[in-house]
């Protein structure tokens, strides 16, 4: 027997995520907040990480970070908190929990690309439902999903990536209250659009709250949350593995934290450079973008695929999205950067449409 029949069918079938190599480049293609910490606080936080006693295991459950976290994100106290290492491994974790046989995990699309790899390594059934062409929520369409599939879990990314856009409120709402199963509202792009569920999770007990502090300014550090009714917690700490947060990213966080206003003050700046990175590529010819409540634009041009490639041979790498998802034809999805870095890619985006209609 070939050892290949060891393997799961769906595993095999899937492709490893791939993270392009973006040395030298103008790295515009992963949400990630353009600036460094002040050289003040980083020299705090390298203070800190001297003593820290990486000869031990981590504090398993995280208490101080939790305690600031709490705080820092207006947890209700209703709610119970599991920290994870990256928001990733939470979903990995909720859909370990639910995947009873033929459970079925329900997402929106185009959305976050991690959520039907994670079904398929969890062994769940994932069941996307289109959005609207606009990428609105299509209530009825996904009212009729939530019958016909009974999904145990669905995830709606609030705002959704890659399209940027709220849902809207009310919808969300009738979601809640009609699905058979839990939802999960992936708040990952929090800092960008202030709108939150989190007050809600004292009224509706099939509802967790997911965050992260990746697209905020501290993707190295691997850090997510999951905010839920306490049973859930209690369900859920049981896959989660020992150890899962670095004594250096809980040392690291906790330092950072205690000058939270720095990190919104960033956010402030993104959110003020993507009005305008919004309004110059609204006035480029041949260049449809679409309004964002989160650290980066989805725009459309004629060629796509060819545009992608002639602004990665200028030195500028974003996210080419025209194979992701039927709604996404010819979409690519830009990080809001620096000033001088959105400069930058607005030259080279002129340049390759220029050069790609030419020819
Ligand atoms: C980036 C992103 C995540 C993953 O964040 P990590 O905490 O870095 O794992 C989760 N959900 C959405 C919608 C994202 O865009």
């Amino acid at each position: 027997m070939s050892k290949d029949a060891l393997l799961r069918e769906e595993i095999a079938r899937l492709t490893a995520y791939h993270v392009p190599d973006a040395a030298d480049m103008v790295k515009l293609d992963a949400m990630e907040n353009p600036y460094m910490l002040p050289l003040s606080v980083r020299e705090s936080v390298a203070k800190k990480l001297l003593d820290a006693p990486i000869n031990r295991y981590p504090d398993a459950e995280a208490k101080a970070l939790k305690q600031a976290l709490r705080i820092s994100l207006d947890i209700p106290h209703e709610a119970a908190v599991m920290l994870g290492n990256g928001s990733d491994e939470l979903i990995q974790i909720i859909s370990l929990a639910f995947s009873k046989q033929d459970a079925v995990m329900l997402g929106l699309e185009p959305s976050f690309a991690m959520y039907p790899i994670i079904a398929a390594i969890a062994g769940m059934r994932y069941v996307g439902i289109p959005l609207n062409a606009d990428f609105s929520l299509d209530l009825d369409r996904v009212l009729h999903a939530l019958d016909e599939h009974q999904p145990a879990v669905v995830f709606v990314a609030y705002p959704n990536n890659p399209t940027g856009n709220l849902f809207a409120l009310e919808d969300l709402l009738t979601l809640i209250k009609k699905a058979p199963g839990i939802i999960v509202i992936d708040e990952a792009y929090y800092a960008f659009a202030q709108e939150s569920f989190m007050p809600l999770l004292k009224q509706y007990e099939n509802l967790m709250v997911m965050r992260t502090l990746s697209k905020q300014g501290l993707a190295g550090l691997r850090l997510g949350l999951i905010a839920c009714a306490p049973k859930w917690h209690d369900y859920l700490e049981k896959l989660r593995l020992p150890y899962n947060v670095n004594t250096l990213s809980q040392i690291a966080a906790l330092e950072i934290l205690q000058y939270g206003n720095i990190l919104q003050e960033q956010a402030r700046q993104i959110i003020e450079q993507r009005e305008r990175l919004l309004a110059n590529l609204q006035a480029l010819p041949g260049v449809e973008v679409f309004p964002s409540s989160a650290n980066f634009l989805l725009f459309r041009v004629a060629q796509a695929t060819r545009v992608f490639a002639s602004l990665k041979k200028r030195g500028v790498l974003i996210k080419a999205l025209h194979s992701a998802h039927g709604l996404l034809k010819d979409c690519l999805r830009v990080t809001v950067g620096r000033p001088a870095e959105n400069a930058i890619f607005l030259t080279a985006l002129t340049e390759s449409i220029d050069e790609t209609s030419a020819s």
